[in-house]
């Protein structure tokens, strides 16, 4: 039997506003916020409104809605922090990767030669992730 959806995960409770967030866009379909603990600066998780658990169980409709916002927010990232690139990542089941059951995508500028940190490691000051919310918003809003 596959796993179903625990309507209190982490992200779950931020969508419902139960767990503040850097957020940085939002609208009928999806919130967009800054990761907390970033493998890169400006490192930003999409994540659709509707419940799925991950890829597996989500309803391809609102794929089609959601991978035209990750191309805004991945061009606003580049634009944002100056990156030489950006990797779009999404992880699936434990095995996968994943570490919190609702279906994500990270957004993470990157660098020539310049290594990720590693996945999950230690929480970022409030204020840098403050300021790099304001930054994507900003560059959100530049675009056409
Ligand atoms: P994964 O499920 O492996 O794709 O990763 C989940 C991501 O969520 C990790 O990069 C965490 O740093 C991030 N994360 C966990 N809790 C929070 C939170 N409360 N706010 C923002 N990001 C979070």
């Amino acid at each position: 039997m596959s796993a179903s959806y625990d309507a209190d995960n982490i992200f779950a409770k931020i969508l419902r506003g139960e767990i503040p967030c850097h957020r940085v866009y939002e609208d009928d379909n999806a919130l967009v916020f800054m990761d907390v603990m970033p493998q890169s600066a400006g490192h930003v998780l999409i994540v659709p409104k509707a419940p799925s658990r991950n890829l597996f169980d989500a309803d391809p409709a609102v794929l089609a809605v959601v991978i035209p916002l990750l191309q805004r927010i991945a061009t606003a990232a580049k634009r944002a922090f100056d990156a030489d690139g950006v990797s779009v990542m999404q992880f699936n089941e434990a095995a996968g990767g994943q570490t919190v059951f609702h279906l994500h995508f990270h957004v993470i500028p990157r660098y020539e030669g310049t290594p990720l940190h590693s996945h999950g490691r230690g929480m970022e000051e409030p204020e840098v992730l403050a300021a790099n919310a304001e930054k994507l918003r900003s560059a959100l809003a530049a675009l056409n």
